[in-house]
């Protein structure tokens, strides 16, 4: 296999009940481990067999596109989540987001508002410019910052398959639930070392 799929930082069970075991099996054994699978098997024979994910995701389309960039978004959102998460920034990156969004307590409230007015399936993305000015991105499907010119800081994964087993329908609920197993030492270190 060109590509391999990366276990998870943490046990299955370590970030319930936010995220339940059972959700946490699906999303990355059956999803992410199938976004894998689907990409091995696409690119075989052709010149992204060779290349580096990131390449591939910049240079591809359609189905080699969605599966690159879902492999990608996975495993940005997986690393970012943790049993014992940093939940408030520090540093340059609370600065900025103090001068630009007033607080981090606004920000997490954005980011929950462009994910319930998310039509269908998609992402949320806090992001930073190369001038180092941040905002709030929306994307579609697969979408990602790094088509966009953009860095992502944090994302808030917006397709039910993410949340259903346990939040059923009320997507705002899981998404503010969310927020107490986000990292914001993860964003701080993808803020510094930009
Ligand atoms: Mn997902």
């Amino acid at each position: 296999m060109r590509f391999e799929p990366k276990p998870l930082p943490y046990a299955y069970d370590a970030l319930a009940p936010v995220i339940s075991e059972e959700t946490l099996r699906f999303h990355h054994d059956r999803h992410y481990v199938g976004y894998v699978t689907k990409l091995n098997e696409l690119i075989v024979g052709t010149p992204y067999e060779e290349q580096s994910l990131e390449d591939i995701i910049m240079t591809s389309d359609r189905a080699i596109f969605n599966n690159a960039a879902q492999v990608w978004n996975h495993e940005f959102f997986f690393e970012q989540l943790s049993p014992e998460p940093e939940l408030r920034p520090t540093g340059a990156l609370l600065e900025a987001i103090n001068r630009q969004f007033g607080s981090v307590e606004a920000v997490r409230e954005a980011m929950n508002q462009a994910a319930v007015g998310l039509f269908g399936s998609g992402w949320v993305w806090l992001v930073v410019n190369e001038d180092g000015e941040l905002s709030i991105l929306s994307t579609r499907n697969a979408g990602l910052p790094m088509r966009h010119g953009l860095t992502p800081l944090l994302a808030l994964d917006v397709r039910e398959h993410a949340y259903y087993l346990d939040y059923r329908n009320r997507r705002g609920e899981a998404m503010h639930e969310m927020w107490r197993v986000l990292d914001w030492s993860k964003a701080e270190e993808r803020y510094n070392s930009r």
